[in-house]
């Protein structure tokens, strides 16, 4: 039996890492389990084949879809977890998201807290994650307290001009909200280098503000916390009542131990954690912890996104592309009653990662092709809402291993529009005129349910211990010392990338867990 801690985080991602680093300061004795060990930083962190045509940085898990075929999640396990690969791209959901919200295929249900009472903790991580932004470009953001702590990440000379003539065709665009440690900006710690090498990649200089940089590699010199990497954590044992969680037992190096906290939260992203709740099912919740409204598991989204690839016959020399965004069809107007949802910008493609994300599209493509292809491309990520439903579920079996259950997709229609939208809107750039193809050439790839990356719901917070999991605190209804903080707490998902609501919780819940530990 190992020694006692005053809290435990399960996981080091946007949710555990960002809630370690709230609790550090109170002194208490802080235990970060991780399943992962930290990435290695070695010269494939920047080779797109070694980390899309090999995959090296996907987990080796195998989860089961609804007819319980076999598929590999793109599941990163590293400290800092899916965002040692993310795109850093930090947006805060919109005032109207935390609201009821009518889509084509039905409701967005409202938050049981308000923008106004997530703005302070929005202001905080986006001064934590040094987020780079312009006030104000973006009309369909909300009011923020402070101002961002970094100005706007500029645009290259190819994406000024496409941004020029949105704005000249009466659109909106706006500076991408940019998590990146900027060497120009004159930001402590700033190593990066406007690199291609950050959307889907780990970073090699460690200048992206990823949850392992920012978060976790801080606090590694304080007594009061303990990182133990390699620890997989199995299950969650209860006091007899089920009203305690008493111990966490971890698989390390093949053996079993197990952690004892006043304190357990549970950060292992929507998936895991389900998975976790679920298989620590015992005499007092015997359809897993926390469970008695059978909604764990339930409601699990991960956006009804696509990757687009449009081409010119002008060269498209951006180096880091991820500095445009657009979000005049992120809700219903007088020329479409739905909400779309949000358009920006990827890391720039080229002709390896294609080859790793389309093996067979591309397998007759000689290399010359996709080298030519990728130098006139321009990459674009279209966001659509979707929405929770109870059928979209996590489910495990008797070994314990996850099934994804994801059968009912939603607002596809405005997901077309927007595509539809983005094709309307590239007549504004220059590139009808200057197509190298007879037409404008979009390669489209829909998200499979592998593309784990913004998934999210799972164990969702409310006031109603009949409909949802935790309590307005993300602590578990059923459970006195139970939270679950990573991004399985969104009751809905909005159409802006998920990490900084997440990391804003985590400082939000962190607050509340030092009240109760220092009263
Ligand atoms: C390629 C890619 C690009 C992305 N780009 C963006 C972006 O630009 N902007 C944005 O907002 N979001 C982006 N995301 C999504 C973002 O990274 C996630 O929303 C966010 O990291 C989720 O935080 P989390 O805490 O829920 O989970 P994670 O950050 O994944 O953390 C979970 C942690 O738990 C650990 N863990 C899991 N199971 C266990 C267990 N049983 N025991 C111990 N530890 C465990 C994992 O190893 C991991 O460290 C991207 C993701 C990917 C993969």
């Amino acid at each position: 039996m190992a020694e006692h801690y005053d809290v435990i985080i399960i996981g080091t991602g946007a949710g555990g890492g960002t809630l370690a680093h709230a609790l550090a300061g109170s002194g208490k004795r802080i235990l970060l389990l991780e399943r992962g060990g930290f990435l290695p930083r070695e010269i494939g962190n920047w080779a797109p084949e070694t980390v899309f045509v090999d995959g090296k940085y996907i987990s080796k898990d195998t989860w089961y879809d609804s007819d319980g075929k076999p598929f590999q999640p793109q599941s990163h396990y590293f400290v800092g977890g899916a965002t040692k690969m993310y795109g850093a791209a930090l947006y805060r959901l919109r005032p109207e998201d935390f609201g009821e919200l009518r889509h084509v295929d039905g409701i967005s249900p409202a938050w049981p807290l308000s923008y106004d009472d997530f703005e302070p903790w929005y202001s905080q991580a986006e001064q934590l994650y040094q987020v780079h932004g312009n006030d104000g470009e973006d009309p369909t953001e909300g009011h923020r307290s402070q101002p961002y702590p970094w100005p706007a990440v500029s645009h290259e000379p190819r994406i000024q001009e496409i941004s020029d003539g949105l704005a000249k065709g009466g659109y909106h665009p706006f500076h991408a909200a940019c998590g990146i440690m900027l060497n120009e900006a004159d930001q402590p710690n700033s190593a990066c280098i406007r690199c291609a090498w950050c959307d889907g990649y780990p970073c090699l200089v460690h200048a992206k503000s990823d949850a392992e940089v920012i978060a976790v590699r801080p606090l590694l010199g304080r007594d009061n916390v303990t990182l133990v990497t390699g620890a997989e954590v199995t299950k969650l044992e209860t006091d007899a009542a089920g009203r305690a969680v008493t111990g966490v037992v971890v698989s390390r190096d093949g053996e079993r131990e197990v952690y004892t906290g006043d304190i357990v939260a549970v950060c292992a992203s929507a998936a895991n954690s389900a998975k976790l709740l679920l298989n620590s099912a015992n005499d007092q919740h015997p359809n897993g912890l926390a469970n008695g409204s059978d909604q764990v598991g339930r409601n699990y989204m991960f956006h009804n996104s696509k990757a687009i690839v449009a081409l010119s016959k002008e060269r498209n020399d951006t180096v880091y592309q991820k500095t445009l965004a657009i979000n005049d069809f992120y809700f219903a107007s007088s020329d479409y009653q739905w909400p779309m949802g949000g358009i920006q910008m990827m890391g720039k493609s080229n002709a390896e990662a294609m080859r790793g994300e389309k093996p067979k599209l591309t397998m007759l493509s000689p290399e010359w092709t996709l080298t030519d292809v990728a130098k006139h491309a321009v990459d674009f990520w279209l966001t659509t809402e979707d929405l929770p439903l109870p059928e979209n579920r996590v489910t495990t079996d008797a070994d314990g291993n996850v099934h994804l259950s994801y059968t009912t997709y939603t607002n596809q229609a405005e997901a077309d529009r927007l595509y539809g939208e983005l094709k309307k809107i590239l007549n504004h750039t220059g590139m009808a005129e200057h197509h190298v193809l007879s037409k404008n050439f979009y390669a489209d790839m829909a998200m499979s349910i592998a593309a784990v990356a913004h998934q999210a719901g799972t164990c969702r917070f409310g006031t109603d211990p009949a409909t949802s999991v935790l309590d307005v605190n993300c602590k578990a209804h059923e459970l006195d010392n139970l939270y679950v903080v990573d991004t399985s707490f969104f009751p809905s998902i909005g159409a802006v990338n998920p990490a900084l609501t997440a990391m804003a919780n985590a400082l939000r819940v962190g607050e509340h867990i030092t009240g109760r530990l220092t009263t």
